[in-house]
């Protein structure tokens, strides 16, 4: 995350008004244009074709122009394509008539100055983005930055739009609305409020460096005269990606990023013997609404927890499963169907265990290492299925009864009374009023001392202690 700096204009002007210099001089540029105009005043106004530049495999083209109340020097893109040369141009002309009007309304005291630069970013052989910026200088103190983003697919001749780049439930479930919001907030809290749901029509954004990047142009987000950039690594958007272009921007560096990222996510902490620990466990999701509520209440305390997810769900929706994940929270195995392991056959019970865990790993990469039957109804089968498939058995030693009193108040009370060390504590994320008690669960048990542990961090101490409720080796 980044400022984009003002220029200090003198500066500015007069390295522009330097190299303008120098060129009429030396007549640098293969092909320059001399013509005249005549602007809304009877000013005249030279204009030169100078310098021409391949970048990215890309042509720009600068052009300046020089008149009695103006300079300007604006770099032109082409790709070539008709189509999209066509609306990078409209947009510089835009921005040239809102500068012109400008000036005409000034005092003319000082020359103002009018610069539009561009830069080219290569992302693939055929995919690129453009970056504008243009920078006003009309009046001593008035300085005007603005930056625009185009990103480019040069194959199929087109502008990629968002809605291409990630799924259409992901941004649906405004994934990313919700991600900017919570990077602007790292810088400043006033532009997370300012951020509204309206502005994801019209995001200036782009990818390069494995990165999506993000601007706002001055007071996009309140009062500030500065572009703001947000920065987020694609390595956290990986799994919001549409397949037209993910093949394109996930590169093999990312991709190994992403499976150490998933790894460490798994990976148990050690724990002290002597520590005050709670396992928070909840059943039953990946729930489209009620799991992110609870993941935004955990990320709050910086509680780590487990969740018990159904395979089904696991594959009906792995972008949510995966933020889990990422999140630092263990993804552990809760069958497929939520069947009682009781009530059918070895082939099920086997299915429902070692097959649920497969489709987990399958769906999002993760394979669990704990697993709890629905119910807590179990038997050798179950145990037998589980060990041979490396997953603990586990089961839970305070029953909060979120899934039947659906309260608030009565689940919260609950988890009051009953939580010892090493409790392992039942949760369902698909009902909001468990949502609605876990802050002021987390508070009281952060108050009274507790750490929030995941299930595999708490087995080795439970093994130790002999004591919690779980079974397998
Ligand atoms: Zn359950």
């Amino acid at each position: 995350m980044q400022m984009i700096r003002e220029i200090t204009w003198p500066v500015w002007l007069l390295i522009i008004s330097l190299f303008i210099i120098l060129l009429t001089i030396i007549g640098i540029g293969a092909k320059t244009i001399k013509s005249s105009a005549t602007s809304n005043k009877e000013e005249s106004i030279t204009v030169e074709v100078n310098s021409e530049q391949i970048e990215a495999g890309i042509r720009l083209q600068t052009e300046t122009k020089e008149a009695d109340t103006f300079t300007s020097f604006v770099t032109f893109p082409f790709t070539e394509i008709e189509k999209i040369d066509k609306t990078i141009k409209n947009w510089i002309d835009e921005q040239e008539d809102n500068f012109l009007k400008l000036v005409n309304d000034s005092d003319h005291q000082q020359k103002a100055h009018l610069n539009v630069q561009t830069n080219i970013l290569k992302v693939t052989d055929h995919i690129f983005s453009i970056k504008m910026l243009v920078e006003h200088f009309i009046a001593k103190e008035t300085v005007f930055v603005k930056a625009k983003t185009f990103m480019i697919d040069r194959e199929n001749e087109k502008f990629i739009e968002l809605s291409e780049l990630f799924k259409e439930e992901a941004l649906k479930e405004d994934f990313l609305y919700l991600l900017i919001k919570e990077r602007l907030k790292e810088i400043d809290a006033n532009f997370s409020e300012s951020f509204q749901h309206e502005q994801m029509e019209n995001l200036n954004w782009f990818i390069h460096n494995q990165q999506m990047s993000i601007y706002f142009n001055p007071g996009e987000l309140g009062d500030h005269k500065e572009i703001i950039q947000v920065d987020i690594p694609l390595v956290d958007l990986h799994q919001y990606l549409d397949d037209t272009y993910k093949g394109s921007f996930i590169t093999e560096k990312i991709a190994d990023e992403i499976e150490k990222k998933k790894e460490a996510s798994q990976k148990p902490r050690t724990l002290k013997e002597d520590g005050k620990y709670v396992a928070l466990t909840f059943d039953d999701g990946p729930h489209k609404h009620v799991t992110p509520r609870i993941l935004a209440a955990l990320k709050e305390y910086d509680a780590k927890a487990t969740f018990f997810m159904l395979a089904r769900k696991v594959e009906y929706d792995p972008e949510l499963a995966l933020q889990v994940a990422y999140e630092g929270h263990e993804i552990a195995n809760h069958t497929n169907t939520h069947v009682n392991l009781n009530a059918v056959k070895a082939k099920r019970i086997k299915n429902e265990v070692q097959d649920a865990q497969q489709r987990i790993e399958k769906a999002i990469g993760i394979k669990p290492t704990t697993f709890r039957p629905p119910y807590g109804e179990y038997n050798k089968t179950v145990v037998k299925y589980a060990n041979e498939s490396d997953q603990h058995v586990i089961l839970w030693s305070v029953d909060t009864l979120d899934w039947k009193s659906r309260n608030a108040k009565s689940i919260y009370n609950i988890v009051k009374k009953q939580t010892k060390p090493g409790s392992i504590i039942l949760f369902h994320d698909i009902h909001e009023p468990t949502a609605d008690a876990l802050p002021q669960i987390l508070k009281y048990l952060s108050e009274e001392g507790y750490e929030f542990v995941t299930v595999s961090e708490l087995l080795p101490l439970i093994e130790k202690q002999g004591a919690g409720a779980y079974f397998g080796n």
